[in-house]
């Protein structure tokens, strides 16, 4: 079986547009409003000769499991966790946000390695929030534009020793 990427992060940061990126088929559902990736959407990728698969989340608004976003966090959770690496996406241009830290709580409690990524970064306007990402504890951020495909190459560096 191919090595597996998860997308993490709260809505809007560009996770879809990423896996978008990634995949290279219009396959995820990419819209301007926050959340609006219903379930996860899995495709392959490949960088550099290296196939793996990459799921795109949605789902990390509530944890109440009596409402669809909760639902969706469960399955969100479901798939972080039987991945090989997470791709911790955060928005570099809004800087670490309340739902980031959560985000960052809950991959802390479980044993998934976590690379973390500040998207929005094209040119040089994210480079305050990559490195706020700092604080989020996993490491130096990456810098990426999802949208403008600048830093895929390094990304790919920092997931090449988990898949
Ligand atoms: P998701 O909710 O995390 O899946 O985020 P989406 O991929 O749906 O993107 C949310 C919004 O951010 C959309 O309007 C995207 O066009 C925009 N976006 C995504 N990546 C980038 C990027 O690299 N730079 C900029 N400026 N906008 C981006
Ligand atoms: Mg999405």
């Amino acid at each position: 079986a191919l090595p597996v990427v998860a997308i993490v992060g709260r809505p809007n940061v560009g996770k879809s547009t990423l896996f978008n990126r990634l995949v290279g088929k219009r396959i995820a559902l990419v819209d301007d409003r926050p959340g609006v990736t219903r379930d996860r959407r899995e495709g392959t990728g490949i960088l550099l000769g290296t196939e793996f698969k990459v799921i795109d989340t949605a789902g990390f608004e509530t944890d109440d499991p009596e409402t669809l976003p909760g639902r969706m966090r469960v399955q969100t959770e479901a798939a972080v966790r039987e991945a090989d690496v997470a791709l911790f996406l955060i928005d570099g241009r809004a800087g670490v946000m309340p739902l980031d830290e959560e985000v960052a709580g809950w991959l802390r409690a479980i044993d998934t390695p976590v690379i973390v990524a500040a998207n929005k970064a094209e040119g040089s306007a994210g480079e305050t929030g990559r490195l706020e990402a700092f604080s989020l504890g996993f490491g130096e951020p990456f810098g990426l534009s999802a949208e403008h495909g600048e830093g895929i190459v390094d990304l790919f560096e920092g997931l090449r020793p988990f898949i």
